[in-house]
């Protein structure tokens, strides 16, 4: 029956006219109680129930806002209430520390990427203790530990010590997730501030820095899932050509896929990107950088409206075929979970 209708509505409709196809429970309508309702609610065309958000915080984890126990359920319950509308049931945190590792440990929504800093090198059995004991499932780095510092040389990223865990994470099969390039000019759009402080003071650029990661880290460690987060700040274009020539390379769409509410593409915006998820659905995973917990001096009120809804909005509006959309949805960082997979949360 839904092939029958896919041949009918490909009849009527060129492929490219009609990229989403409508979703299943539409036949029903179709074809069910005498065809009466046919026709009724063809608009609710395809969507993701299943949004999986791989990039996202409880709070200012780069600050020291902390929170403790019974306020990490409240914010976590909240948040998901509030995804929840939106069919997000799921989300990876970037976090430092145990107590919300030891939280969200016997709780299938959330996964919690241990964000270490560049000086914790030494923590290799760490590492390995929380992952055996199901605290982490996976790893977060940040290039802005570095650039921070008076003394800003990238190459602490390739110590010996280092090299250790990321050969630790390779065999097994934990993935890091490195927020290694950054912004250069201002783009107000997405409330991104440019480095040019950063970038005026160090002798290095962007594309030095992930010459190093690529020789030095991707490429000696090839089973290591690399996660570049906020499409590594690139264009399409030099991400497929990495995508091409590292298979073990993801980036996550935060930041770099972004639409304020009411806002709209243009087809000529949405055909590179609609071709470029198409193409490496495989490689992309949906994810805000969003805080679930909203403090008061922030100066972005509403991480929903303002943050965490402009990256599906992107997404929507790129009109995806399903697998694509699936894909990039929640198919991509359950593939990158692994075997670190959680039971499945029934929805
Ligand atoms: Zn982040």
């Amino acid at each position: 029956m839904w092939k029958a209708l896919v041949f009918l509505l490909a009849g009527v409709l060129p492929a490219q006219q009609y990229p989403v196809e409508p979703y299943p429970d539409n036949t029903e309508r179709w074809e069910g109680d005498n065809g009466f309702s046919r026709g009724f609610g063809m608009t609710n065309h395809a969507y993701s129930f299943d949004w999986f958000d791989s990039h996202a915080h409880l709070a200012y984890s780069h600050f020291p806002t902390r929170l403790r126990g019974g306020q990490i359920q409240e914010v976590m319950d909240r948040w998901f209430r509030m995804t929840g509308m939106y069919q997000s049931g799921r989300a990876i945190l970037m976090d430092p520390y145990l107590e919300t590792m030891e939280w969200a440990r016997d709780d299938p929504r959330i996964y919690v990427f241990w964000w270490l800093k560049w000086e914790q090198s030494d923590q290799l059995p760490e590492i390995q203790r929380r992952v055996k004991e199901g605290l982490v499932q996976g790893l977060k780095l940040h290039s802005g530990d570095f650039r921070k510092n008076a003394n800003s040389d990238y190459r602490v990223m390739g110590t010996p010590a280092w090299h250790s865990i990321y050969a630790y994470c390779e065999q097994a099969e934990l993935p890091i997730v490195l927020h290694l390039n950054q912004h250069w000019g201002d783009q107000r759009y997405t409330y991104g501030k440019g480095s040019k402080e950063f970038w005026a003071r160090v002798g290095y650029t962007n594309q030095q820095l992930l010459d190093y990661f690529l020789s030095e880290m991707a490429a000696k460690h090839p089973k290591v899932k690399w996660v570049l987060t906020h499409m590594n700040f690139q264009g399409n274009e030099s991400l497929a050509r990495l995508f091409d020539r590292y298979p073990n390379l993801y980036v996550d769409t935060s930041i770099g896929m972004f639409l304020r509410e009411f806002d709209t593409l243009s087809p000529e915006e949405i055909k590179p990107y609609r071709d470029f998820c198409i193409r490496y659905a495989d490689r992309l995973m949906f994810g805000t950088d969003a805080f679930a917990y909203q403090p008061l001096e922030s100066a972005y009120p509403g991480h929903l409206q303002n943050w965490w809804l402009p990256h599906q909005l992107f997404i929507m509006q790129l009109r995806l075929p399903q697998k694509t959309l699936e894909q990039i949805t929640h198919g991509t960082a359950e593939a990158l979970l692994g075997k670190y997979a959680k039971r499945a949360v029934k929805r």
